[in-house]
């Protein structure tokens, strides 16, 4: 997955010099704000999200990016609503891509010999078959 780079509204509150950026990458979420000479940057790797919300008003969307243990949150506001779905929409997807196999729990059962395996396995560590790929639920 390529990292897509999402800028605020230069016409928010707080954007008119130096426009917040909102970058998603592989692994993480990062926001730049210039201030002046400092550049100040944030980062949640995208396991440690817990929630992305937003918020939509008459004409621009705010984002409200949650970690898990709280502290360093991200908010973004001023963003284009089109902009703000597609940032959650990465978000959530690269972490389901992320959880798929290594959930804590995620095991299933193997098709041939019916022994408990994990979701992750491509080859079942009892009987020693290829495993079919994982479904999806
Ligand atoms: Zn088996």
């Amino acid at each position: 997955m390529a990292t897509e780079r999402f800028y605020a509204s230069r016409w928010t509150r707080g954007n008119r010099i130096f426009r917040t950026l909102l970058e998603v990458t592989d692994t993480a979420v990062i926001r730049r704000k210039r201030s002046g000479f400092t550049v100040d940057e944030m980062s949640i790797h995208l396991q440690r999200v817990a929630s992305v919300r937003i918020e939509t008003g008459l004409l621009w969307s705010d984002i409200l990016i949650e970690s898990t243990g709280g502290g360093d949150d991200i908010q973004s506001h001023g963003h284009r609503k089109a902009d703000a779905r597609r940032i959650k929409e990465l978000i959530e997807a690269a972490q389901s891509r992320q959880l798929g196999g290594t959930a804590p729990g995620g095991e299933r059962t193997c098709p041939f010999c019916a022994e408990t395996i994990k979701a992750a396995a491509v080859v079942c560590r009892h009987c020693g078959r290829d495993l079919p790929a994982q479904r999806s639920e």
